[in-house]
């Protein structure tokens, strides 16, 4: 529960980032970590354009750079992209200015004013420090937790299906590490909320 929806008391200490959307929209917005990866994100783009619906990518500047066409496919599709930091390095979190150049260094690449952190860690002074940059830090209210390789496809379903609402921001991956469980649960997933009335929205 704690991994895969944050309690409240802990997003009251980051009134700045985004968590979740409006409660009362039936609306899923769906959103995509740690690409583009030649292997995947070309997969998903292709699923989304079958279900016609738009999502966002966080892209890792290092990723980005070494791909820029997959970059620009997923802008093409009228998709969104946000920065998700340049090297995806733990700890980094840290160190206040290597985390800003960090941002910066990906910016350059992949030009955008919203910005996942990595392993979604974030402090709040930081998160402050980029709102007043002119970022919008988003994190989420659902992680699907696909990466997880002691779970399975099912299992990542359950959760995608059990912890989403109205208004949530969902996470699935489009990485090497999450590429099984992803491209089961991901497409029946966006099934069933679609059967459920849900729509599609980017940030
Ligand atoms: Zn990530």
């Amino acid at each position: 529960m704690f991994i895969e929806q944050m309690p409240d008391i802990i997003r009251k200490l980051y009134p700045s980032v985004l968590w979740r959307m409006g409660k009362n929209e039936k609306v899923i917005y769906l959103t995509f970590d740690d690409g583009p990866t030649a292997e995947v994100t070309h997969w998903i783009l292709d699923k989304l354009n079958e279900f016609g619906i738009k999502a966002t990518f966080f892209c890792i500047g290092n990723n980005a750079e070494k791909h820029p066409e997959i970059l620009d496919e997923i802008r093409k599709n009228g998709h969104q992209v946000g920065i998700h930091g340049y090297s995806h390095v733990r700890g980094l979190y840290k160190k206040k200015d290597l985390y800003l150049d960090d941002i910066k260094k990906s910016q350059n690449i992949i030009k955008s004013n919203i910005f996942r952190p990595s392993h979604g860690r974030i402090y709040p002074s930081q998160a402050r420090e980029l709102k007043k940059l002119g970022y919008k830090v988003v994190l989420w209210d659902v992680i699907t937790r696909d990466y997880d390789q002691d779970l399975t496809e099912e299992e990542v379903l359950e959760i995608a299906k059990k912890y989403s609402r109205n208004g949530s921001i969902v996470v699935f991956h489009d990485s090497l590490k999450a590429e099984k469980n992803m491209k089961y649960a991901f497409p029946m997933a966006v099934k069933y909320w679609l059967e459920n009335g849900y729509t599609f929205k980017t940030l």
